[in-house]
């Protein structure tokens, strides 16, 4: 299979019909193999009902149906496991990316890169809740990750099979996804793709999305620097509380020394303050350390349950 094209829909009923009209369009120009996965998120519209009817007329049309909401990571995640194409292109449901695009994200990947990454330079999201604080994410993360991509929140992505598999995602870091993937050594380039307003429903995230965005960003920096050596990270903080340890007990001794009486005042607080955290510290880092082992070690544990699928061979 040369294509595979993953959608997470969650409560999309109005824009199913109309998108898959132009993905059927689109794809079918291309002359390649595809298949379109469709990966209901626990929908509380009729959007699992809009995809069956699609699914029964086209055996290009497969779907999985989450037995709940499990978020749009997981519901991507769940395509991407299931897919066999050899590109992989992620896309929203809602109609704000065009099809149109595919072509042009499927050029450049034969051009030899492993990610291409669609970039909304035209954006139509409100200015306030959503083009501001996504500037200033993208900038962070830039920053951060050492990562150059410009528009990160941009679902519409274009991705090689071996590189998209071997990224696992968790919590809501899909779109940490080229990051992970520079990571691991893929070549990635930006691409101009359309972008539309939202028509039909509504968005499923608020502002608070660019607080969690960024908290991820520390989760994910971590994770990329130290997650096989968490002790190293927090080692450094321990470090840092055991030099003010051992130079305020000097002080204190010192001053103890010279005046011949023990003294109680604040210093003994900050003493024990600094000598326990770099105990805890220390304990934290040594916690993380087993967890790190498990989290490894069960990596094949999916982040989704699915319901049941429709169309697939196996
Ligand atoms: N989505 C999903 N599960 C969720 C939230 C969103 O599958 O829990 C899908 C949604 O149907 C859409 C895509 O993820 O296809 C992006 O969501 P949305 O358009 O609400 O995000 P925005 O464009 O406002 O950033
Ligand atoms: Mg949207």
């Amino acid at each position: 299979m040369d294509l595979s094209i993953v959608l997470p829909v969650y409560n999309e009923e109005k824009n199913i019909s109309l998108l898959y009209e132009k993905l059927d369009k689109v794809l079918k120009g291309l002359n390649k193999s595809y298949e379109i996965i469709f990966v209901n998120d626990g929908s509380k519209d009729n959007s699992y009902d809009e995809l069956v009817k699609i699914a029964e007329n086209d055996k290009n049309v497969k779907i999985i149906n989450l037995r709940k909401n499990f978020g749009q990571t997981a519901a991507m995640a769940a395509g991407i496991d299931y897919s066999i194409g050899e590109i992989i292109i992620l896309m929203d449901s809602d109609l704000q990316n065009d099809p149109e695009d595919i072509p042009a994200l499927i050029d450049k990947i034969n051009e030899g890169y492993d990610v291409v990454s669609g970039w909304r330079k035209k954006r139509k999201d409100p200015l306030f809740s959503r083009k501001i604080p996504s500037f200033i994410a993208n900038l962070l993360i830039k920053k951060i990750s050492n990562v150059n991509v410009k528009d990160l929140g941009c679902s519409l992505k274009a991705y090689k099979k071996d590189v998209l598999k071997s990224i696992r995602l968790y919590g809501d870091m899909h779109r940490f996804i080229p990051i992970y993937a520079s990571w691991v050594g893929a070549k990635i380039t930006d691409l101009p793709v359309k972008h539309h307003p939202r028509q039909f429903g509504k968005s499923k995230y608020g502002i608070s999305r660019t607080f969690k965005v960024i908290i991820d960003l520390f989760a994910m920096k971590f994770l990329g620097s130290y997650s096989t050596k968490p002790m190293h990270f927090f080692g450094k903080i321990a470090g840092l509380h055991f030099i003010f340890a051992i130079l305020w007990s000097f002080i204190y001794l010192y001053r103890v020394i010279k005046s011949k009486k023990f003294l109680t005042d604040e210093s003994l607080v900050l003493i024990f303050l600094f000598w326990a955290l770099t105990v805890l510290f220390i304990g934290f880092g040594l916690l993380a350390e087993v967890m790190v082992r498990v989290y490894h070690e069960s990596q094949n544990k999916p982040t989704y349950i699915i319901k049941d699928k429709i169309n697939f061979d196996k």
